[in-house]
């Protein structure tokens, strides 16, 4: 009857439409629901409305996870390769932007059209506007909207993270998840922008709009891009990524001259350009804006011969290593993803499937499984959403 189906995947996303366009490819009824008016949105609204779909290079080693080797399986199946065959088989011209990030040179409306229509050409049944109100499992799943009851064998949870609430974002997947015994990580914003103290900020106001490239550290990890100063504190790649990694309270290091021991150049400098001002100098290596913002809060504005070497040092060992703690970030509001969700062992690392309840199964953002910046978390979305669609 029009509401038995084999499948109901929960959530039009990019890891739902893959998975039930796999699933209907295998000859599975397959019933794909959202409460959105539209499929994808964050796909369209994702890089810059050009959608970094995968990357070149992704591997294991660019997600987070409670246990790191879960991605594994998923990813090998499924690669960034099969994805760019996908692409180009729907003729969808793309580039690489920078470190291996691939990007449709149109629109993101064209990945979201070709998996729509991937979807429909296999048979799946997609309604959007649909809220989900109520899920039993007496035998089969049943699933209630506000549009009449659904019931299926396998369960897809692909409703995303907490990210971007304003879109649509819910936690509902984790709720499902937790109903049916399925233990969560803490969920926290990642790919964030970070805030800082009224005194850090005062500094970081007045370089507002100033982008640089550095290398981001807290710990082991560290991230070689840019940097941007913003009115309410520091955001760019470089920090977005570090932002992910980032435990409550601890310091990040910005290095804003990674190629130069900065303290031996300015006392070289000091030597062959004694009568140039410090922040003269220094805009030899960075922005203008950025050197004198440095040189103005470090030295006594003076020619740099003037200048004890010992302030000179600080200033140098700083602009290597200039240690800073955020107070928090800021928030799902402006997170392109939720780091943690569901536990991963709970779930199979090859098809997704909840191991202690029969045809349960969660993929995506959802999963504890978060991808850094750069095409990684449209991936893991592809490549959990394939391997649940060859099972469920
Ligand atoms: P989603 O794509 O979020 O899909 C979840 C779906 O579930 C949505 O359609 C939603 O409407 C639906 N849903 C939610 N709750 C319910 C509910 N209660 N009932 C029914 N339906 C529900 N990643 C990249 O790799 N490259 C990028 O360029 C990139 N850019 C981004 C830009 C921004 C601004 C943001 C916020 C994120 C970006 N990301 C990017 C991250 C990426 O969008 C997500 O990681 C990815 O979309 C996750 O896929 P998903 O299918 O798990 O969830």
């Amino acid at each position: 009857s029009e509401s038995e189906f084999d499948v109901i995947v929960i959530g039009a996303g990019a890891a739902g439409m893959m998975c039930a366009w796999q699933a209907g490819l295998r000859g599975r009824r397959v019933l794909l629901i959202d409460h959105a008016d539209e499929p994808g949105k964050k796909i369209l609204i994702s890089g810059g409305g050009r959608c970094n779909f995968t990357n070149l290079t992704a591997a294991p080693r660019n997600f987070l996870s409670a246990n790191p080797h879960f991605c594994k399986s998923a990813l090998a199946r499924y690669t960034q390769n099969d994805f760019i065959d996908l692409v180009n088989r729907h003729g969808i011209a793309w580039h690489e932007k920078t470190l291996g990030q691939l990007f449709c040179d149109g629109s993101a409306r064209q990945i979201v059209d070709m998996l729509v229509g991937e979807c429909r050409d296999a048979g799946v049944d997609l309604r959007l506007g649909h809220t989900v109100t109520a899920i039993e499992k007496p035998d089969r799943f049943t699933v209630s909207t506000q549009k009449g009851p659904f019931t299926s064998d396998s369960l897809v949870l692909a409703t995303g993270g907490l990210s971007i609430p304003k879109m649509g974002a819910t936690g509902f997947a984790y709720d499902i998840a937790r109903r049916f015994g399925l233990p969560i990580a803490q969920t926290r914003a990642g790919l964030v922008p970070l805030t800082f103290s009224e005194a850090d900020l005062d500094f970081m106001r007045g370089l507002s709009g100033l982008s640089f490239d550095a290398v981001v550290s807290t710990g082991k990890t560290q991230f070689r891009e840019a940097v941007l100063f913003t009115h309410r504190g520091l955001s760019g790649p470089a920090i977005l990524q570090v932002s992910s990694y980032l435990p409550d309270g601890a310091a990040i290091s910005v290095n804003l001259l990674p190629d130069r021991d900065a303290a031996d150049f300015l006392l070289e400098r000091k030597r062959e350009r004694a009568k140039a001002e410090t922040q003269t100098v220094l805009s030899e290596l960075l922005p203008a804006r950025l050197a004198t913002g440095f040189a103005e809060r470090f030295v006594p504005k003076r020619p740099v011969g003037e200048v004890a070497d010992k302030a000179l040092t600080v200033l140098g060992n700083t602009l290597n290593a200039w240690r800073i703690v955020p107070t928090g970030n800021e928030g799902y509001a402006k997170a392109e993803v939720t780091v943690g969700g569901i536990d991963t062992g709970a779930l199979s690392s090859k098809t997704m499937a909840a191991k202690s309840v029969p045809g349960l199964y969660a993929v995506g953002e959802a999963v504890d499984v978060t991808g850094w910046l750069g095409g990684y978390n449209f991936q893991w979305a592809w490549s959990s959403g394939w391997a649940a669609g060859q099972d469920a």
